[in-house]
C-alpha cells in the first residue's frame, strides 16, 4: 500500500497536463493525505497530553509546515536553518523541540533566543557548554545494551546520540542544581518501524525512568518524548503500523503510571515519515532506454532529487503514467544521469513496458526525499509542487538553477601569506 488510492484518484487524470504546465521532474505533495494523517494520529491519543513535533528536516518547506503548524503541531529541529523555518511559521517556546548532537555554541544561543524552545540536550558534557540553564530541560537516552534498536537504525550501543544508562541521574543532578525546574525525558531507538511493539516499549522504558529519577532527585518529570520512526508500508506488501494498538497501549501506560504516581507526563512524538511520507511522489519522464547486459530506463530525475534507493537500497514502488500496473513483465534498472553507479531509482524492477516520454511516478517520497538532495555531478535538486485540497497545484520550491550551484564562487577574496622555511 504506497501512496493512497485517494491521491492517486485526484492526482493521476491531471498528472499528464502538471507535468507539461510545470515541467519535470518535480515532488508533488498532497495537502489533504497530510492533513487527514495528522488528524488520525491526533485522534489516537488524549489531546491535553500528547503533542507530535514534526521532523523538519524531512521535509523543510514553508508551505507544507505551515500546514502542520495550522494542525496543531510543533517541530523537532537540528540546526539553526530548522530553527528559522520553524519559527517562520509562527511557532515558538514549546511548539519546538531542540534535538541537536554535537551541538555548538552558537547553535544554543539561536535556540535559546526568540522566545526560546524546549532543549534537548544529547549529552552530559553540554550542560557546562549552554550559554544558561533554561528552566525546561530534556535529555535524550540512549538506552545502550539494554535495547536492541532494529535494523534501519542499528544497535543503540553503537548511536552516537543521547546519554549512556549511567550519566542520566547525574546530568538531571547537574541541570536542577543550576537551576532548571521543569524536565523531560527523550528517547528515538528505532526508525522506519512498522511493529507497534517497539514504541511501547520504550514508553514503558521511558516511564521506568521517570520514576526512579522522580523519586531519586525529588523531581517530577512532565513529558516523555517517544522519538521519530514510525515506519510506513513502502513495497505494496508490507502491512502498515498499527496505530490504534499503538496508541491505546501507551495511553494504558499512562493510565497505570498516574495511578502510582499521583500524576500524567504528557507523551511526546516527532515522527515525519509517517505524517507525510506516503503523501509525496517524485514524478519524471523517461528519456532514454538502452538494452546491454540489462535493459536500463533513463529517466530526467537522479540521486539529487531521492538518494534512499541509492543511498540504503530502499524500496520505493514506481508506477508507469497510462500504462497497466498488473502488466509489470519487463525487468529494468530506471536510472538517473549521475557518474556513480548507485544512481538508480530501481534495480531489477518489474515495470510495464516503458516508452521514451512516459511519466514514472516514484512513490512515498515526502520525507526524507527532496531534503536529502544533494549537488554531486553538478546536479541540481527539482521543483516540488503541492496539490492544494481546492484542487489547485502550487509551485511551493523552484528547481534550483545553474546560477545557484555558481553561488558559493562568488566571495570575497581572502588570503593568508605563510612563508616556510623548509628544513629537510
Ligand atoms: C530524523 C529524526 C526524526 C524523524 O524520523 P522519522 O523516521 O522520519 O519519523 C525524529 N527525531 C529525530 C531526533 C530525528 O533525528
Amino acid at each position: 500500500m504506497p501512496i493512497s488510492d485517494n491521491y492517486k484518484a485526484r492526482l493521476y487524470p491531471r498528472l499528464e497536463t502538471i507535468a507539461e504546465h510545470f515541467g519535470t521532474p518535480f515532488h508533488i505533495y498532497d495537502e489533504r493525505g497530510i492533513r487527514e494523517t495528522v488528524l488520525n494520529l491526533q485522534s489516537k491519543f488524549d489531546y491535553a497530553t500528547f503533542q507530535e513535533y514534526y521532523a523538519v528536516k524531512a521535509l523543510p518547506n514553508p508551505q507544507i509546515l505551515k500546514i502542520l503548524y495550522g494542525e496543531g503541531l510543533g517541530f523537532d529541529c537540528s540546526s539553526i536553518p530548522e530553527l528559522i523555518l520553524a519559527r517562520q511559521t509562527g511557532a515558538s517556546g514549546e511548539r519546538i523541540f531542540f534535538t541537536s548532537n554535537n551541538t555548538t555554541p552558537e547553535e544554543f544561543e539561536v535556540a535559546l533566543a526568540d522566545g526560546g524552545c524546549i532543549l534537548n540536550l544529547d549529552d552530559i558534557s553540554l550542560i557546562d557548554k549552554m550559554p544558561k540553564m533554561p528552566e525546561l530541560i530534556c535529555f535524550r537516552y540512549n538506552p545502550g545494551e539494554k535495547r536492541k534498536g532494529n535494523s534501519i537504525i542499528g544497535n543503540p550501543v553503537e548511536s552516537k546520540f543521547g546519554l549512556a544508562h549511567d550519566q542520566l541521574e547525574e546530568a538531571y543532578r547537574l541541570a536542577k542544581e543550576k537551576g532548571a525546574n521543569r524536565f523531560g525525558i527523550h528517547a528515538m531507538i528505532v526508525s522506519n518501524e512498522r511493529d507497534y511493539q517497539a514504541f511501547v516499549q520504550t514508553c514503558f522504558m521511558l516511564l521506568e525512568l521517570v520514576e526512579k529519577l522522580n523519586k531519586s532527585l525529588n523531581i517530577q518529570i512532565e513529558f516523555i518524548n517517544l522519538g521519530g520512526g514510525l515506519g510506513i508500508p513502502y513495497h505494496p506488501e508490507d502491512k502498515p503500523l498499527d496505530l490504534s494498538t499503538l496508541a491505546a497501549a501507551i495511553q494504558r501506560s499512562l493510565i497505570y503510571f498516574e495511578r502510582l504516581n499521583k500524576y500524567m507526563p504528557r507523551i511526546y512524538m516527532e515522527s515525519a515519515r509517517y505524517i507525510t511520507g506516503s503523501h509525496g511522489v517524485l514524478v519524471t519522464r523517461a528519456i532514454n532506454h538502452k538494452d546491454t547486459y540489462r535493459r536500463y530506463i533513463g529517466v530526467d530525475a537522479n540521486m539529487s532529487s531521492l538518494m534512499r534507493p541509492g543511498l540504503y537500497g530502499a524500496y520505493h514502488h514506481i508506477d508507469v503514467f497510462g500504462k497497466d500496473s498488473s502488466e509489470r513483465d519487463v525487468i529494468v534498472d530506471v536510472v538517473g544521469a549521475l557518474c556513480e553507479n548507485n544512481d538508480k531509482f530501481a534495480v531489477q524492477r518489474a515495470l510495464p513496458p516503458i516508452d521514451d516520454g512516459d511519466l514514472l511516478i516514484i512513490h512515498d517520497t515526502g520525507a526524507h526525499g527532496h531534503a536529502m538532495g544533494f549537488n554531486y555531478n553538478g546536479r541540481l535538486r527539482p521543483q516540488e509542487l503541492l496539490l492544494r485540497n481546492n484542487g489547485t497545484v502550487e509551485r511551493i520550491r523552484r528547481a534550483e538553477t545553474i546560477e545557484d550551484y555558481f553561488a558559493t564562487l562568488n566571495f570575497e577574496p581572502k588570503m593568508l601569506n605563510i612563508s616556510t622555511t623548509h628544513t629537510t
